[in-house]
């Protein structure tokens, strides 16, 4: 996640609990605070030394880690056993309580080294703020909803601390469990720290926020040249690593027929990026203009608004760079957008 926090970080530790996805390896249901999605996944799984953790849901209220433990606890496991954290991305609601959990324990961080875009946060929260609301003016929100767009409350509250890795999750490295070794695929798009975790000798997959059984619309922007191109390009990256029988999502059921699956997600990218390139059709405009004809606008509180502003300004960065739209800038600095061609249907 990232956006607006949730209207209280605390969660019910009764709603926490663990499925045996197979020997060695536990689904955790930990909850979280937001009212439009209830729970993120971690993930234990067996190994020599103890337990390896796959995220840890986000901090915000002493209830968090109580859930973590209540969940760790259904699978006859505790947090002392737990040797290694293993992030997928550097969201909230996957590393919240890393930097609690590294206090707390002597345990080994593995993250993808891309973390500035959560951790700038943390580091320098006015000058993110500052960051944050000159983009929003420049995709063109109106100033009534720019305090919306910037906050940095998201962050501050619900992470526990920076919690840089000991051990980088770079392309190609493993590591060892009892189900044999996880291999790490750089997966950038949803986050630019984003990797996913292929377990070949089981043909599983942790695939964090990549895929879903709805598709996860967030893309971070502001924080690498192409964040859409670099989806799509997960997308095939995820599909050419096997695919997996089974992938273990960030949120939601474990999920099999992964090749449909991953062509749902690669045609759902597509219908929305077509959404944005034709709300051009009617002439040009700032990113949240076309935000609100692609999408809708929504209330200024909205989850969604933050993330539908958050794609199109994604969206419109590909379709610059593939030169089927050009932008340029108004008086006030807001970054118009125009399609290069006839936008005619051919007859
Ligand atoms: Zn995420
Ligand atoms: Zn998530």
């Amino acid at each position: 996640m990232s956006g607006p926090p949730p209207a209280s970080w605390a969660v019910d530790p009764d709603q926490a609990g663990a499925r045996l996805v197979q020997d060695g390896l536990w689904r955790l249901r930990i909850p979280v605070g937001w009212e439009q999605f209830d729970h993120v996944n971690a993930y234990a799984i067996e190994h020599s030394g103890g337990i390896l953790l796959v995220d840890c849901g986000t901090a915000g209220d002493p209830s968090c880690a109580m859930a973590l433990e209540r969940a760790l606890a259904d699978a006859d496991l505790r947090l002392e056993d737990v040797t290694d954290l293993i992030v997928t991305h550097v969201h909230s609601d996957h590393v919240g309580l890393a930097a609690e959990l590294r206090r707390r324990l002597p345990i080994t961080i593995w993250a993808h080294p891309y973390d500035d875009h959560t951790y700038s946060v943390l580091e320098d929260p006015q000058g993110t703020y500052e960051r944050r609301v000159e983009l929003a003016r420049r995709a063109g929100a109106p100033e009534g909803r720019i305090e919306a767009f910037a906050t940095v409350r998201e962050e501050l509250e619900g992470i526990s601390g920076i919690a840089k890795p000991n051990r980088p999750l770079l392309d190609g490295v493993e590591i060892d469990s009892a189900l044999g070794p996880w291999r790490v695929i750089e997966t950038p798009g949803h986050s630019p720290s984003h990797v996913c975790l292929v377990q070949p000798d089981h043909e599983l997959a942790i695939v964090g926020d990549l895929l879903c059984a709805a598709y996860i619309i967030w893309m971070e922007y502001g924080w690498t040249p192409d964040p859409a191109g670099e989806q799509r390009n997960s997308f095939a990256r995820i599909a050419a690593a096997g695919p997996p029988a089974l992938v273990l999502p960030g949120h939601g059921r474990p999920l099999g027929e992964v090749d449909a699956l991953v062509a749902s997600h690669q045609a759902e990218f597509a219908r929305r990026l077509g959404l944005v390139r034709d709300a051009l059709i009617e002439g040009p405009a700032t990113a949240y203009e076309v935000a609100d004809r692609a999408f809708g606008a929504g209330s200024a509180e909205d989850v969604l608004a933050f993330e539908h502003l958050g794609e199109t300004v994604c969206f419109l960065r590909l379709l610059t760079r593939e030169h089927a739209v050009a932008q340029d800038q108004d008086d006030g600095g807001r970054n118009r957008f125009r399609l290069t061609a006839d936008p005619a249907p051919a007859q």
